[in-house]
């Protein structure tokens, strides 16, 4: 039987502004390649303070092109996260890449400078210059971190890895429009996207800002932002006529529409932020007193950008159980994220149970919430008091 959530998993916040910025593009003959996608990325691109930012169709279109613009191809081995979605691996796959999953952080569930480190000194070595596989010979090239659930990474200490073994970083920041970090090196707190060679955004309806479907590569470097304005666009180069192609391309292009819908997301920025916010902080009050439930926290020197509020119970707790009860109450409820190792297609590349514990382990003690702007401080409560009354009937099942 399917239940109809009356209290969704998540839910996009528009107001009259987004409505009259789309209708005004279609009373304009420009629904795709306008200048609505101009001034959204000139306007995205101030906001971060970074030198471009090209808008793209989706999340997974920019780690696309961004993984071909630092130079992945086939053999290149890329350390990344196997806690995320799948998408963050997947854009590797398709180059024929190999990725080279470390385990996260226990606390905040994303990959760390040290555990990296670990990993390259165990199996790399460098050779006529460039870091090397020990046994396969195959080039490293990348570290491809994600800020998850919208708790920043450790970027300087990414920065210091890049530097010493000469490799690029390409950050998955989809989950994690407006996160600040403190910055050792500027004494000041910044979004750690600025400081990879590139960093990919996304506006799928459940992020923090919406453009339907979306996503935005930022970066200070001209060439990685020339090649993707180009491969975007079928391999033109900008400005050039409308059947040259110089180099191989994709349509990856985002549409007016979108464009409108983002210019209004990114005006109305710290409202959405601040809302998510709040919604936070009373999770946080109502979930205080269910010593089952691990609340989500933010390391002293980061902010987080509230994406989804997950929650991890403590081992013994049936978590599937609590996920079925909140759907009999109808409040939507997801286990967040399923390890990217061990979906179908990595597993036949040998990936298995085992191999990332910390990951493994997280992944079968996490639930998402509800968490949306609209979501009220009674719903909030409902929420915590379901998941409470979950527990309890529950306990030693
Ligand atoms: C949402 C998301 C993506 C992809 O975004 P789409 O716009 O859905 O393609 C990539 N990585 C992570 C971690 C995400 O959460």
């Amino acid at each position: 039987m399917v239940t109809l959530a009356q209290i969704p998993l998540s839910r996009p916040d528009l107001s009259a502004m987004e409505v009259e910025e789309v209708l005004s593009v279609l009373r304009t003959p420009w629904l795709s390649m306008g200048p609505k996608i101009q001034e959204f990325e000139e306007r995205f691109a101030r906001h971060l303070g970074v030198g471009h930012a090209v808008a793209v169709a989706n999340g997974t279109c920019g780690l696309h092109l961004a993984v071909r613009a630092i130079g992945v191809q086939p053999g290149a081995e890329v350390i990344t996260t196997p806690f995320s979605f799948v998408a963050t691996a997947n854009v590797l796959l398709f180059e024929r890449a190999t990725p080279v999953f470390v385990d996260v952080d226990p606390q905040t569930l994303n990959l760390t400078p040290e555990a990296v480190q670990t990993v390259i000194d165990r199996w790399y070595v460098r050779r006529d210059g460039r870091m090397v596989h020990r046994t396969t010979e195959a080039p490293l090239l990348a570290i491809l971190p994600v800020s998850v659930f919208g708790h920043p990474v450790e970027m300087e200490g990414f920065r210091a890895l890049a530097r010493t073994y000469g490799l690029r970083i390409v950050h998955d920041t989809c989950e994690a429009f407006g996160s600040v970090y403190w910055s050792g090196e500027r004494k000041a707190w910044i979004s750690e996207a600025v400081l990879a060679d590139a960093a990919v955004f996304a506006f799928y309806p459940n992020k923090q800002l919406t453009t339907g479907e979306g996503g935005m590569v930022v970066t200070d470097d001209q060439a990685i932002a020339t090649y993707c304005r180009m491969a975007r666009n079928q391999g033109r180069r900008p400005g050039a006529d409308w059947l040259a192609h110089d180099i191989l391309g994709f349509n990856y292009r985002m549409d007016e529409l979108s464009a409108a819908l983002g210019v209004a997301q990114l005006r109305r920025a710290p409202e959405l932020l601040a809302r998510r916010e709040q919604v936070a902080r009373w999770y946080e009050e109502a979930l205080a007193p269910i010593e089952e439930v691990e609340r989500p926290r933010a390391t002293p020197w980061a902010r987080v950008a509230w994406f989804v509020y997950v929650i991890r119970v403590r081992s013994g707790v049936n978590r599937d159980a609590i996920i079925e009860h909140l759907a009999t109450r109808g409040i939507a409820a997801k286990p967040y994220f399923p390890p990217i190792h061990l979906h179908d297609h990595f597993r036949a590349l040998g990936y298995k149970p085992g191999d990332f514990p910390v990951t493994e382990a997280a992944a079968s003690r996490t639930i998402a919430l509800p968490f949306f702007n609209a979501l009220t401080q009674g719903q909030v409560l409902e929420v915590a008091r379901t998941v409470k009354e979950a527990i309890y009937r529950n306990v030693g099942a």
